[in-house]
């Protein structure tokens, strides 16, 4: 490396903020093209600058760090590993015709938070703790019907748009350039497995609607979604409420609004079958 370059890298390792800038103002030509898309089931027109390629890298990226960070957790045998598999991989194949490029791809991890999400581009954490509450296949297929509908209806790519973090996620995706704490901090959140920066709650009521008709279309009794969501407004009344519904606001409504989508679902059920 000759001494001129030697200099112009000292210079971007030292200053991280100029790195990103460089980085952004290159990637940033790429993302220019803000693209109008309809989301899955509800056929809501929203923008959203990252493609699929890209929120599948920077799904990609997080579900390796959460496997690295959790790697003696993992659980790779046993009923509770085969039933995860089991239900994923039907609602995967129902998410798959929405979203056909999305490598889909699930891991279970032993914690005692009842939790579960689905990162940009299809890829799935679960976390034990969550299956007390699911109870069964169909309770497990609701979570991760609801969880999977965020990646299909780009939720993630959607918040990065509204909250003007483009070029920062285009910076992680570009890969390995310093970014500042806080910078990590805001798009971590945005994947969903921080929680300063939730799912808004019109995302959550749409994912909650997708969720319910992929269930169905994956041949599970919608019934057993409302099952599931009251056995939730239960449980968020304990002392101490499951994780997963501080990462999933729950209201009054929630029920009642899943009750009202109950005849598209069941009509999809039946369709199937
Ligand atoms: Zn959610």
């Amino acid at each position: 490396m000759s001494g001129t370059a030697k200099a112009a890298l000292g210079v971007l390792v030292g200053r991280p903020l100029i790195a990103i800038a460089l980085a952004a103002a290159v990637i940033g030509i790429m993302l220019l093209h803000t693209h109008r898309q309809k989301t899955p089931v509800t056929h809501r027109v929203e923008h959203v600058t990252l493609s699929d390629a890209q929120q599948m890298q920077l799904g990609a990226q997080e579900y390796a760090k959460t496997l690295r960070q959790n790697g003696a957790r993992i659980v790779a045998s046993g009923p509770q590993f085969a039933e995860v598999q089991r239900v994923a991989k039907r609602i995967e194949s129902v998410a798959r015709r929405d979203k056909p490029n999305f490598v889909w791809k699930v891991s279970l991890i032993r914690k005692k938070e009842a939790n579960a999400f689905c990162l940009p581009g299809g890829k799935i954490v679960v976390y034990t703790g969550i299956l007390p509450l699911t109870e069964n296949d169909a309770g497990l297929a609701t979570v991760l019907g609801h969880e999977v509908a965020h990646a299909t209806a780009e939720h993630v790519a959607e918040r990065i748009e509204r909250n003007r973090l483009t070029e920062v996620a285009a910076t992680i995706i570009a890969g390995g350039v310093a970014f500042t704490p806080e910078q990590f901090i805001r798009v971590t959140a945005l994947l969903g497995v921080g929680s300063s920066l939730p799912f808004s709650r019109k995302q959550e009521s749409e994912a909650d609607h997708i969720g319910l008709v992929y269930m169905a279309r994956a041949g599970y009794d919608p019934h057993q979604a409302l099952a599931f969501w009251k056995r939730m407004q239960r449980a968020s009344r304990g002392k101490e409420p499951p994780e997963f519904l501080s990462d999933h606001p729950s209201d009054a409504h929630r029920v009642e609004r899943v009750r009202g989508w109950l005849p598209e679902a069941e009509s999809e059920y039946t369709a199937r079958t």
